[in-house]
């Protein structure tokens, strides 16, 4: 399962990731990572049996953690089948059909957002909007 780890700024500066697979022995995959002086956010993929074992330990150093079920979310009302958020999505969670519907493996997506900034007509918001 994927999850959403946001650091605050006073624990930026520690080795967290290593730390938490030190502790774990899990072997965590870096999906995604948005770090600079001032923000920390990582999307990583964990094995279903060891999440919570793992968010436990991030949360004990400091870190908001979230489970991303449903990362984004689709408003099919809204959605005028363009295939724009097929062509940019960098992981394929979209899939254009012959008859023009949208299928959707939010499995894996990585937050990125870039649906939700191309999408022409709103239809895609996080799961937190
Ligand atoms: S970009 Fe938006 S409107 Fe276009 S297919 Fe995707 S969800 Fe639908
Ligand atoms: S947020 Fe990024 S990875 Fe997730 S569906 Fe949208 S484009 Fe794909």
């Amino acid at each position: 399962m994927k999850i959403v780890l946001k650091f605050p700024q006073k624990v930026m500066q520690d080795p967290l990731l290593a730390d938490v697979v030190l502790e774990t022995g899990v072997r965590i995959n870096i999906d995604r990572a948005l770090v600079d002086a001032t923000i920390g956010e990582i999307v990583i993929d964990v094995p279903d049996e060891r999440v919570e074992e793992v968010a436990e330990a991030f949360r004990r150093r400091g870190t908001e953690v979230r489970e991303m079920d449903m990362p984004v979310v689709l408003d099919e009302a809204e959605c005028v089948q363009c295939g724009a958020c097929v062509s940019v999505c960098p992981v394929e969670v979209f899939t254009y059909n012959k008859d023009r519907s949208i299928s959707i493996d939010f499995t894996r997506c990585v937050l990125c957002k870039t649906c939700i900034t191309m999408c022409p007509h709103g239809a895609i918001k996080t799961a937190e909007e």
